[in-house]
């Protein structure tokens, strides 16, 4: 099975939809499962209407928490929280302000009356269910909360199982914005990066950095152009950018209102049959040949 990685230096560049377009064609060929690691905002199983999901509490990293009981007031936690999550509110006393305590677990090494506690914390949930086009895990951050890369691995990991289970011969992840700890999370272990981009100023910005975290684990980068057409110096820049890198440009997606249309339909009604003669749909049926290709896929109607 091969495992290929959408993503973007930021949100809002269409990688959801262009994800959930080529999930539909992979899944008219071969099997696909799904895992949206957005944990954050959460779309690909509403636009491919998940269905059939169960969801569990997700544990986090936990929170310290100090037994006034046991605490001999020596200050030793204090000290060490680096984050200055350990209050004095009044003499001898000490208390762990949960909102700012990151769990490293420094203090409970360090107190000598073994005062102190790690409180396990549920931090999300994380999904398994069915949509339109295969099986796909998916997770929801609870608010407030900011390990999103733990739960990110959590349904990569659900959406491996998944994969596993149904011999699937491609894993489509839907990558997290950003370029951080999610990401690195999202990304491991997967064969390929479709970068997906606009042509803006910080389209190039976000691309760079995003081939450099890629390059890191020696993950392949391939590019997608959105929305090429809005913006022709933008896409000039980008197609410099590409070329400078070595980075291989697939295709150039034009804007196109009649592709927002179509998922936005197969998002509401299941009988409803993307809108396959739109511009964008056939520049999307490029990038699907390209993967096909490259990932050696059993896909017979790609390879014509
Ligand atoms: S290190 Fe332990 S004993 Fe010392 S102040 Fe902190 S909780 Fe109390
Ligand atoms: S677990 Fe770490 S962050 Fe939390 S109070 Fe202890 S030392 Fe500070």
């Amino acid at each position: 099975m091969k495992s290929v990685a959408i993503a973007s230096g930021k949100g809002g560049t269409g990688k959801t939809t262009l994800t959930a377009v080529l999930a539909w064609m992979a899944s008219r060929e071969l099997e696909v499962t799904l895992a949206d690691a957005d944990v954050e905002a959460s779309n690909l199983p509403l636009a491919l209407q998940v269905h059939s999901q169960t969801c569990t509490a997700f544990q986090g990293g936990g929170k310290a928490r100090i037994s006034e009981a046991d605490c001999s007031g020596c200050g030793l936690c204090q000290e060490v929280c680096r984050f200055e999550a350990v209050l004095n509110p009044g003499p001898g006393v000490f208390r762990v302000d949960s909102l700012s305590c990151e769990g490293c677990g420094h203090c409970v090494r360090v107190c000598p009356a073994g005062a102190i506690e790690m409180l396990p914390t549920c931090i999300g949930e994380a999904c398994q269910g069915q949509c339109r086009t295969g099986p796909i895990a998916f997770g929801q951050l609870g608010p407030g909360q900011d390990l999103s890369g733990r739960l990110v691995t959590e349904v990569r990991r659900l959406g491996l199982e998944a994969a596993q289970e149904k011999g699937a011969d491609l894993l489509l992840i839907d990558g997290p914005p950003g370029t951080g700890c999610p990401l690195i999370a999202a990304l491991a272990s997967t064969d390929l990066v479709l970068a997906v981009t606009e042509p803006t100023l910080s389209g190039v910005h976000d691309l760079d950095r995003l081939a450099q975290v890629a390059a890191r684990f020696r993950i392949p980068v391939r590019v997608v152009l959105n929305k090429a057409d809005l913006a022709p110096e933008g896409a000039r820049r980008l197609r410099e950018t590409c070329q400078g890198q070595g980075l291989p440009v697939w295709a150039e997606i034009p804007y196109d209102p009649v592709f927002a249309g179509t998922l936005q339909a197969m998002s509401t009604d299941p009988r409803l049959q993307p809108r396959t003669d739109s511009a964008a749909w056939i520049a999307a049926g490029e990038v699907w040949k390209a993967l096909a290709r490259e990932l050696d896929l059993p896909a017979k109607l790609a390879a014509r």
